[in-house]
């Protein structure tokens, strides 16, 4: 399929653990001809002031956007935001947390590690991170680098995954907290690729505190729960959104940008209801 008219809407880029800069997500997004991508890093908008200067040069255009990640019981449930105001204080502070969260799960794996033989310096890891959204990819990384796995793969697969042992427990924050943290800075709240771990019943519930669509088309997805989601989003009113989830090319998660796309009416869709909800606010406030 041409990429004309059409839009990736989960990119993550060096702000958070993708090996593209902003700047050179646009460029790709230009280069194959989509109409619009969508920068979606995880707990950080770091990365859009970057994309949308460099989208006005190249005409492709960017939807800001973050990805949330937040696990429900033992599953990892991730949210996304579409049209944030990304400049908004209160969203900068969760954000902030957020991250300040991570950086404590990464110590706790590294102390770990430490015991299992493998040592490795925060600094390090630290720095393989732009904008200090380090995660699980970062601490793969390090470890690759030192010698003790053959790829990032394999140090989710031994070590870092849930039931491995330098699993740790992320800090607690819930997808309805996250759906709220998006709707309070005016944006879209998404849940992304639901086949990865939500249940209908946590779906229904989400839908009841404001999400507002459903990433059907994303990799993990096969045909049956591609159909499955899109026959929920037609059932329960909610925006049908998509995305490569891309990481960089042959990065061993998500696929290369542009792969997966949805029509750039989608993103007609997102803007009008981030905006109804925005009207909605001031006249609640009026009130
Ligand atoms: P974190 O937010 O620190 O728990 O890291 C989760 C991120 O790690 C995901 O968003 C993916 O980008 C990446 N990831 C998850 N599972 C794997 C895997 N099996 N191999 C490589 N990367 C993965
Ligand atoms: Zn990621
Ligand atoms: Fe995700
Ligand atoms: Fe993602």
């Amino acid at each position: 399929m041409s990429a004309r008219g059409r839009a990736d809407l989960h990119v993550h880029t060096t702000a958070s653990d993708g090996a593209l800069s902003p700047a050179e997500v646009v460029d790709t997004g230009a280069a194959i001809g989509l109409a619009a991508v969508g920068i979606s890093d995880h707990d950080t908008v770091a990365g859009i002031p970057a994309a949308l200067a460099r989208s006005a040069e190249k005409g492709c255009e960017v939807v800001p956007g973050v990805e949330l990640n937040t696990d429900f019981r033992g599953k990892e449930i991730h949210i996304l935001g579409y049209f944030i105001a990304w400049d908004d204080t209160r969203l900068a502070r969760t954000l902030a947390r957020l991250r300040k969260g991570r950086l404590a799960r990464v110590e706790r794996m590294l102390a770990k590690l430490e015991t299992l033989g493998m040592t490795l310096s925060l600094d390090r890891v630290v720095s393989l991170c732009d904008e200090g959204s380090v995660g699980r990819p970062h601490v793969a990384k390090a470890m690759l680098e030192a010698g003790y796995v053959g790829s990032v793969k394999e140090a989710f697969q031994r070590f870092l995954t849930r039931g491995m042992p330098a699993f740790v427990e992320r800090m607690r924050f819930s997808p309805a907290e996250a759906v709220k943290t998006v709707l309070l800075a005016g944006g879209v709240p998404v849940l992304a690729h639901p086949g990865v771990g939500a249940s209908p019943a946590l779906i229904l519930e989400l839908v009841k505190v404001g999400l507002g669509g459903l990433e059907v088309f994303h990799p993990e997805h096969d045909l049956r729960r591609t159909q499955l989601y899109l026959g929920m989003t037609r059932e329960l009113g909610l925006t049908a959104t998509g995305g490569s989830d891309s990481h960089g090319k042959g990065q061993p998660y998500g696929a290369d940008i542009g792969a997966l796309t949805v029509d750039y009416a989608v993103v007609g869709e997102l803007r009008r209801r981030a905006e109804r909800r925005t009207m909605t606010d001031s006249a609640d406030k009026a009130r």
